[in-house]
């Protein structure tokens, strides 16, 4: 057994709907440019392929959580997505098997800091700071895939109980056997990788004291709130 000169930081990990186990998260992926309206929305090609990118697997959030309003940014936007959690790894998976490979899916908003993912774009340099930053990924609880794939069904968000997203799951460029697919040529996938699929239009900024709440049909619901920025801790 190794010794370390500090406690390892116990692992990330998000609730299962109906089970008292946790599903363990390795990886967190994500999809952006997935819907049209979106990338129009962002001023970006509609027909410009979806990236991807990753957040930290601890910037995770549970449901009911607290997000603290992060540093560096004055455009704090929210982005409902389905996420879907895998519960078996591989590497060039193909999408015809690619459905084998899911534990369970649930809804996620991938906090995205806008102002600085707009400078990033501007200036061609990488986005990890607009999106894999502390808190940046509250997660609803997984829904295992005994209940379904979600193929189709609608996708919200609401702030303070006005809607602000709405649209369907159905809309994805890439479906989820597609985005599995695309993955597992760039990664080694492996159980307990998350990977936000994209998100719909109608992104737009959070504020403090906001009370988010979204959801993709059939999933149980998301919801968070915006707290004032904490203060320094060890
Ligand atoms: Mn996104």
């Amino acid at each position: 057994m190794s010794e370390y000169f500090f406690a390892p930081q116990a692992p990330a990990s998000v609730a299962v709907a109906g089970s008292h186990r946790r599903f363990a998260v390795h990886r967190i992926y994500c999809v952006g440019l997935n819907y049209a309206e979106h990338v129009r929305e962002l001023g970006s090609d509609p027909h410009s392929p979806p990236v991807f990118f990753m957040k930290p697997a601890d910037a995770l959030v549970e449901n009911g959580g607290a997000v603290p309003y992060p540093s560096v940014t004055h455009n704090l936007h929210h982005e409902i997505e389905l996420v879907v959690a895998l519960g078996r790894g591989g590497r060039d998976i193909a999408p015809q098997q690619a459905l084998e490979h899911v534990f369970g899916y649930g809804a996620g908003n991938d906090l995205t800091r806008r102002d600085l993912q707009k400078a990033a774009k501007d200036r061609g340099q990488p986005w990890d700071t607009a999106k894999g930053f502390d808190h940046s990924a509250p997660l609803a609880p997984r829904r295992p895939v005994s209940e379904g794939h979600p193929t189709r069904g609608r996708i919200w968000l609401k702030v303070n109980g006005e809607t602000r997203q709405d649209a369907d799951v159905s809309e994805l460029i890439f479906d989820v056997p597609h985005v599995i697919a695309a993955l597992s040529q760039l990664y080694e996938l492996r159980p307990g990788d998350l990977i936000f699929t994209g998100t719909p239009a109608g992104v737009g900024a959070l504020k403090v004291g906001d009370r988010v709440e979204g959801g993709v049909e059939g999933l149980p619901v998301l919801s968070h709130s915006i707290v004032a920025p904490q203060g320094a801790h060890s």
